[in-house]
């Protein structure tokens, strides 16, 4: 019959495409691809059932070149993919239509790959928490942490997770700037009674990098009075950011303090361990079984971002696939052989002196001098606290560097650094671009 061949053609090309997708796209291929079912494969189209309709709307949207590709590869003929999911497959987001097309989630998003540790512990309970009560737990929720941290992934989470437990939840997800587009343009067409409805008629508001929103005084006027419907209602809001709420530039003071109402919480950089369960756990999610010490000698080497672990990943991937497909520690060794781990990155003091002088507009000789004032005082506390972090001098070395003061000064003078990088926003900006002009193992550059 028509339709048991057309299955089975279905499925021999599908376990050919997986093939050729694991040769050439090795980085983008997901252990969850084999809950794909080819289910046939007839008129130039190969239909293929994913599980969930997150898994469909997101090959849609970002597999679907590949996979074209993959099936031309195999077959030879101009064949074409298309996917489908369930009719219960349920646990879809509230969508705008195509043109606010960057509600897509993710499969890989979820809290099973996310990697809890001390550096995201707030957030991830807090996410944890309001995927089982929305509205119930925190609210509003506002996460913030630098680029590539996880604040994507968690929201993610949290909106699968509601979907999961509850298909029928209406979940608004979007980026700030798809807010402000839609609002911009329902603003020219004159459609805002549409634009509020389709807002205020949500369960779950959660809108990542809202620090986008400054300086628009229309959009926060908008955002602001959508906030307060649903959070009168109960119904729940979470936010991102990369900054706390007060940091947020141009931020209406009225919004801060709705944003610092619920629960802020903090995510920092992954500490060691961390950074090796998070290896290990993207590895395997690739379908790679990384050794422990594998994973360990990524770990040590990338430690800013998360997103760059990934990318020290997908580098081995190919490397080991010219090598055998082998991952241990000589693959290793070639595919990241040049990334020099941070903790050997060392700068100079005199870089750092360079750098803090230049930038507090003082004298070496008033740093080492006995002068008290604040103008003197702060910027060589500041090259004290920086070469205590980034060389390898004893605090009494670096007291005496800087006229012969002794090592419980250097000590207070990290204290007191410490102290003010965490409460005072400018003051910390200013020391991440002193520090940002730090370039390890090099001699100081203009
Ligand atoms: P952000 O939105 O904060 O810039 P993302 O959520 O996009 O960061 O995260 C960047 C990458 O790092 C993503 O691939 C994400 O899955 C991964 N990631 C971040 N934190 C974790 C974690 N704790 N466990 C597992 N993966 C993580
Ligand atoms: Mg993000």
């Amino acid at each position: 019959m028509a339709t048991f061949d057309a299955t089975k053609d279905a499925q021999d090309v599908w376990a050919q495409m997986l093939e050729y997708l694991k040769a050439t796209h090795a980085s983008a291929v997901r252990q969850w691809f084999s809950d794909l079912v080819p289910v046939e494969l007839s008129g130039g189209v190969l239909i293929i059932r994913a599980a969930t309709a997150i898994q469909q709307q997101y090959l849609m949207s970002k597999g679907r070149d590949a996979f074209n590709e993959a099936v031309q590869a195999v077959t030879g003929k101009l064949v074409s993919v298309n996917f489908i999911c369930p009719g219960d497959a349920g646990g879809a987001l509230a969508r705008f239509g195509d043109s606010y097309d960057d509600v897509i989630l993710s499969p890989d998003y979820v809290f099973e790959n996310f990697v809890g540790g001390p550096c995201n512990r707030l957030a991830y309970t807090a996410c944890r928490a309001i995927a089982e009560m929305p509205g119930k737990a925190y609210n509003p929720l506002f996460i913030h942490g630098a680029c590539g941290l996880g604040k994507t992934h968690l929201l993610q989470a949290t909106c699968q997770e509601i979907l999961r437990r509850s298909a029928s939840t209406r979940i608004l997800y979007l980026s700030c700037d798809t807010f402000i587009n839609h609002f911009m343009d329902c603003v020219a067409s004159g459609d805002m009674n549409e634009f509020r409805f389709r807002y205020r008629h949500v369960d779950v508001l959660v809108i990542d990098d809202i620090h986008f929103l400054t300086r628009r005084d229309r959009t926060q006027e908008e955002f602001f009075h959508t906030f307060n419907t649903l959070f009168q209602a109960n119904k729940q809001i979470i936010l991102s950011s990369d900054s706390r709420p007060s940091e947020i530039p141009e931020l209406e003071e009225r919004l801060v303090s709705r944003f610092n109402s619920g629960l802020v919480a903090a995510i920092d950089r992954p500490c060691y361990e961390t950074r090796i369960a998070i290896v290990s756990k993207k590895a395997k999610l690739r379908g790679i079984a990384l050794p422990e010490e594998v994973a360990a000698y990524i770990a040590r080497r990338v430690e800013s971002n998360i997103r760059e672990l990934e990318g020290a990943i997908t580098k081995l991937q190919g490397y080991a696939m010219l090598n055998g497909g082998k991952y241990d520690m000589d693959v290793a060794r070639g595919a990241l052989g040049d990334l020099i781990p941070p903790s050997e990155r060392i700068v100079s003091i005199q870089q750092i002196i360079e750098q803090v002088t230049r930038f507090y507009n003082v004298r070496l000789a008033d740093l080492q001098s006995k002068k008290r004032q604040k103008s003197i005082a702060l910027p060589r506390q500041v090259c004290m606290y920086i070469a205590r972090q980034k060389t390898r001098h004893s605090l009494e070395e670096i007291g005496g560097y800087f006229g012969g003061r002794d090592h419980t000064t250097v000590m207070h003078a990290v204290r007191t650094i410490t102290d003010y990088r965490q409460t005072d926003a400018p003051f910390a900006a200013h020391l991440e671009r002193i520090e940002a002009a730090l370039i390890p193992g090099q001699v100081a550059a203009g």
